[in-house]
């Protein structure tokens, strides 16, 4: 049997030569993401030009994912390399300002920051490991002068977590449009959005791009308003790194379950992101707490787990690829197929495209179909088919090469291209043609066709049929 969970990993210093990506693939990488609140543009762009080469290589689509830094506030350079903080130390930001600071006074990027946050509010540095409580605003100078509560080291450029709902920042810097423009270029799949906070957020950067939106959960407000985000956004990411900065780190296994409860009832593809793997940074192997922590989000439902700083700087980037790989392949004996099935999916009577999957899922397991094959434009129809989880694989097939490499974040859907048909009949015919063809279903099985009426129109699936191929 495949492997249904999805494999994202974060390609960086040590995964962008050709030969590792092409290992990677090779192991199982369906999907490649490039964080750009790293690297410049033109190191993404060859990036993205050599994941397109790997795949082509290795005959598998990879898609890539674009994740955008949003307004994630950062300190500016520092007069020494590392700054250490004590508790008890009194330490000032300087909002606006891009000086060379000390463990005094610190620069940050953003001028508005002063009018943002008030005297007992806490912020951190360093990834939540040190907490600094602030004591006085100084509005008119954009001064904020604050107590270190837990110290710690602080490096140039690092990020500034301030939980509060700081509603001076931008929703969606400039900077973040300018990106997703040079992104589109590159010719990246999936977009990533960071700290959102409203619907608003995704429905602003909709009106300046087609590709599907990925709603990054990182904020208490978005947690809060979790269910509205999801229901504009095409995807859904746990980022439990910013997560456990903003919330008590002791909420976020609860905040992933319901995160991924919501996401299979609203059939919205979830990404369960951060310290999957993290020992695996430097050793050859996982721990057992970490093994456990893959295992336990496929069992809630997500369909991808994500690989960081793993692959991006880690020592072994081919070998948590293929440890992912060996997690979801066992784990995935275990889901609850038949619960979730009849359970996981909140069915919109409006549209019998959530019948059709649910009954195509129904077919499968009576009918013991070798596979449900899906055409599909947008790929909205495999994405409803994937939500329900059928035992049997998921072939999703498109004339689009973009809808093919979207497939790519689906639990459970392999996607190829095909010829695109006007005719339903000639659709279904061909559809069991082309997956003989591709070796994904051997020649006299019965398979699940979905279509829709008239063919070639996306948005209308509402047929099933059993196919012989
Ligand atoms: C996270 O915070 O978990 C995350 C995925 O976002 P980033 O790596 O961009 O901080």
């Amino acid at each position: 049997m495949e492997r249904r969970t999805k494999i994202v990993a974060t390609i960086g210093p040590a995964s962008r030569e050709p030969e590792t990506l092409v290992r990677m693939v090779d192991a199982g990488l369906d999907v490649a993401r490039l964080n750009f609140s790293h690297g410049s543009v033109e190191e993404h762009a060859e990036t993205a030009h050599r994941v397109r080469d790997a795949a082509g290589r290795a005959g598998r689509p990879v898609a890539i994912l674009q994740d955008l830094p949003g307004p994630k506030l950062r300190i500016g350079p520092l007069e020494e390399d590392l700054v250490e903080l004590a508790g008890g130390d009194h330490l000032t930001f300087v909002c606006g300002a891009d000086s060379a600071g000390t463990a005094r006074r610190m620069s940050v990027g953003f001028p508005g920051l002063a009018d943002g946050v008030s005297p007992g509010e806490v912020m951190y540095l360093a990834d939540g490991a040190i907490r600094l409580k602030v004591t006085g605003v100084r509005a008119g100078e954009g001064e904020i002068d604050t107590e270190v509560e837990v110290g710690g080291a602080v490096a140039s450029r690092q990020g500034l977590n301030v939980p509060g709902p700081l509603d001076v920042l931008p929703a969606v810097p400039q900077d973040d449009l300018e990106l997703l423009g040079a992104g589109e270029r590159m010719g990246t799949d999936l977009v990533a959005l960071s700290f959102v906070r409203s619907p608003e957020d995704i429905e602003h950067v909709r009106e300046h791009t087609r590709l599907p939106l990925i709603a990054k959960i990182e904020k208490p407000q978005a947690v809060q308003r979790a269910e509205e985000i999801l229901a504009v956004a095409d995807c859904v990411m746990v980022a439990r790194g910013d997560l456990g900065i903003e919330l008590p780190i002791e909420e976020v296994p609860l905040v992933q379950k319901r995160l991924l409860a919501m996401a299979g009832r609203l059939a919205r593809p979830a990404i369960t992101a951060t310290q999957m793997l993290d020992s695996m940074v430097t050793a050859s192997r996982p721990t057992r707490a970490e093994v456990a922590d893959v295992a336990n989000a496929i069992l809630d439902g997500t369909d991808a787990v994500m690989l960081s700083q793993e692959t991006a700087v880690g020592e072994h980037p081919v070998g948590t690829v293929a440890m992912m790989n060996a997690i979801a392949l066992h784990t995935e004996q275990a889901l609850p197929y038949q619960h979730w099935n009849d359970h996981r999916v909140a069915r919109d009577d409006r549209d019998p495209a959530y019948t059709v999957a649910h009954s195509a899922c129904v077919a499968a397991r009576e009918l013991k179909l070798a596979a449900l094959v899906v055409p599909t434009l947008s790929g909205r129809s495999a994405r409803l088919v994937s939500a329900h989880r059928p035992e049997v694989p998921i072939i999703a097939l498109s004339p689009g090469k973009e809808t093919v490499r979207r497939c790519g974040l689906m639990w459970g859907v392999r996607a190829a291209s095909m010829r695109r048909h006007e005719v339903t009949e000639d659709l279904i015919y061909d559809a069991a043609r082309r997956v003989v063809e591709l070796g994904w279903v051997a020649p006299g099985e019965r398979i699940g066709v979905t279509a829709g009426l008239p063919s070639g129109r996306p948005g209308t699936t509402s047929l099933f049929q059993v196919a012989q191929t």
